[in-house]
């Protein structure tokens, strides 16, 4: 099969049923992945902080500075909660908070040294999505290439593509729009492959996006991988609507399966498709047969049960799942600092 133009994927989404939409999915997979194996990571989510500036109508975890409930996590909170997740067979931490203007660069740049310093390479750490390292550079007045470089000399490996949602101008506009421009976004995100650390993208879908909005964001996705060839993996999850401003129902799993097959399909230089057990649970791994190759399972996120997630420490539960739709599931460590790229 060829690559697919978005004309054509629109096509796939409005008339193909779900048995063909498998198996063009399943084709493009086998060009990275045997059949049957999918591979995992256990993870946690450290919200270090809930104070935010930014107002998204659809996130339920922030308080703005000066209102009550607001907290910031210590460093002695942050490793209680890595060595945690050491007890449950984990290695990946995802740091990420709200755009807090009373922390400076250098809180983070202490952070990330200290969590370094102490675990080595027994922890890989996703420091921040792109959206908060896109705020912080523009707090500390540094472009952000400077910014990638002060993280980098602070140990970081990793800087990934959450808070993207879906990149279209109008979305940001419509839901979020003190958080960044989709320009801003792509700009960070290239210096931030530029400076040698790893990165990855991000969408969640299930607000008022329309189709063709999905497919802008699938196309920019594509075409940053083509420019850049920076994207490790690609994370879809869904929205969850509970105690949001924004409000709305959630989508089903098979809208969810039917779009991790068309972004299989669609994205066709990028290695990894993950599935989210974050935000699907159990149906999560049925996404397996639709495309996606790697799945977390994450042992805590504030931000996404504070609308609703909920999660299950039951991981031998969770890993009987796929195996009984004939997957052989394999642990995947993030990957370590000898085989980040170095400038
Ligand atoms: S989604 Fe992130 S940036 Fe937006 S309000 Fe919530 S914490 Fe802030």
């Amino acid at each position: 099969m060829n690559r697919v133009s978005v004309d054509e994927a629109r096509e796939l989404w409005l008339r193909e049923d779900d048995e063909e939409l498998k198996r063009l999915a399943g084709e493009v997979r086998r060009r990275y992945h045997e059949p049957d194996r999918a591979t995992y990571m256990v993870m946690r989510i450290i919200n270090y902080t809930n104070v935010c500036v930014a107002q998204c109508d659809y996130c339920a975890f922030y308080v703005l500075p000066n209102q009550e409930g607001g907290y910031v996590l210590s460093g002695e909170e942050v490793f209680a909660k890595i060595d945690e997740l050491l007890e449950f067979g984990g290695d990946l931490v995802g740091f990420n908070g709200g755009f807090n203007p009373r922390l400076p660069l250098d809180y983070y740049c202490d952070l990330f040294a200290s969590v370094r310093e102490r675990y080595g390479e027994r922890v890989e750490f996703y420091a921040l999505t792109v959206a908060e390292f896109v705020f912080l550079a523009d707090r500390a007045k540094l472009s952000y290439a400077e910014a990638a470089a002060r993280l980098r000399g602070a140990g970081v490996h990793w800087v990934t593509g959450g808070g993207s949602e879906i990149l279209t101008e109008d979305f940001r506009a419509r839901h979020a729009k003190w958080k960044y421009t989709v320009a801003d976004y792509l700009e960070a995100q290239r210096a931030i492959v530029e400076s040698g650390m790893r990165t990855t993208a991000t969408m969640v879908i299930g607000f008022d996006e329309t189709l063709d909005e999905r497919l802008e964001h699938l196309q920019r996705t594509r075409d940053f991988q083509d420019e850049t060839g920076g994207l490790f993996s690609f994370l879809c999850w869904t929205y969850k609507p509970y105690g949001t401003a924004f409000g709305g129902r959630e989508i089903s799993a098979q809208e969810y399966w039917r779009h991790i097959a068309l972004s299989r399909i669609f994205l066709d230089n990028v290695e990894h498709i993950r599935t989210s057990v974050l935000t699907q649970n159990e149906e999560a791994f049925r996404a397996l047969d639709y495309g996606a190759d790697d799945f977390d399972l994450p042992i805590e996120d504030e931000v996404t049960q504070k609308a609703g997630a909920r999660i299950s420490l039951d991981l031998e539960g969770l890993l009987a799942i796929p195996r009984r739709l004939g997957y052989r599931v394999e642990y995947r460590r993030a990957e370590r600092p000898s085989a980040v790229a170095t400038h």
